[in-house]
């Protein structure tokens, strides 16, 4: 069994005051029914992580560097994110596709040291509009899983998201079709080259403008075991119907 997962992304939102809608959260969620897992901005992550410790939440970097430590100014190593309380990290999300030009093999050596160190790999994937409206959707999702994930993925060490591109921060939002179409095709190739009982145990979340009128929905198309949540993770007065939501899918 596949345990559910709500994952928010602030991006670069977030100041000491926003530490207040995690303790918010962790009182309201205190006792939930699927993983909790916050992705603030880096500046956070430590005292993110305090402020939830002993709570159902946890904390997680937006990105890290493929190297382990050395000459890399600006820059996170996954290890530093551990030691700084956080268990997981997004890699690939198309924003660092975009405006770091990330290619395939960029998040794989990413998502690598995020594992080597010990923490989950969220590997994000997504097709542009141009791509879906040229109907290569499936072409796209298979050529980033195979460049961008590496071999070693485990059920406990990497998530995957489906992030089509032009439903991202835009209100727009693919059909139940579409997404389980695209989510019944990631999990069919992840059996294929992991076998069965990884390729099973692999939990993949839908992630582009999830918000809590459209979230039950969404939450009952198979292969979806949870969001990636932008703009409604902020707050919780938003990111809590999600929650609740995907408890009672
Ligand atoms: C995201 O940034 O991963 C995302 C899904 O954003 P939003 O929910 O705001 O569309």
């Amino acid at each position: 069994m596949r345990r559910k997962l709500a994952a928010g992304n602030w991006k670069m939102n977030g100041i000491s005051a926003s530490l207040t809608e995690l303790e918010s959260l962790a009182t309201v969620h205190a006792n939930a029914g699927v993983d909790i897992l916050i992705c603030p901005p880096a500046t956070l992550i430590h005292r993110a992580a305090e402020t939830t410790k002993d709570t159902g939440i946890r904390i997680g970097g937006q990105d890290c560097h493929a190297n382990a430590a050395g000459a890399h100014t600006g820059d996170i190593g996954a290890q530093m994110l551990k030691d700084a309380g956080a268990t997981a990290v997004i890699v690939g999300h198309s924003e660092r596709r975009e405006d770091h030009d990330e290619r395939n093999e960029d998040v794989r050596a990413k998502a690598k040291a995020a594992i080597d160190a010990g923490l989950t790999a969220l590997i994000c994937l997504g097709e542009s509009l141009a791509q879906r409206e040229a109907a290569n959707t499936l072409d796209i999702i298979a050529g980033q899983m195979s460049g961008s994930i590496p071999d070693l993925a485990t059920g406990e060490n990497m998530v995957i998201a489906y992030e089509p591109i032009w439903a991202i921060g835009t209100g727009k939002v693919p059909t139940l079709e579409q997404i389980g179409e695209v989510h019944d095709f990631i999990r069919t190739r992840l059996e294929r080259r992991f076998g069965e009982g990884v390729g099973r145990s692999i939990r993949l979340l839908y992630g582009g403008s999830v918000k809590p009128a459209n979230a039950a929905e969404i939450f009952a198309v198979p292969n979806v075991d949870g969001a990636l949540v932008g703009g409604a993770s902020l707050k919780t007065a938003d990111f809590s119907p999600i929650i609740s939501a995907l408890e009672t899918s």
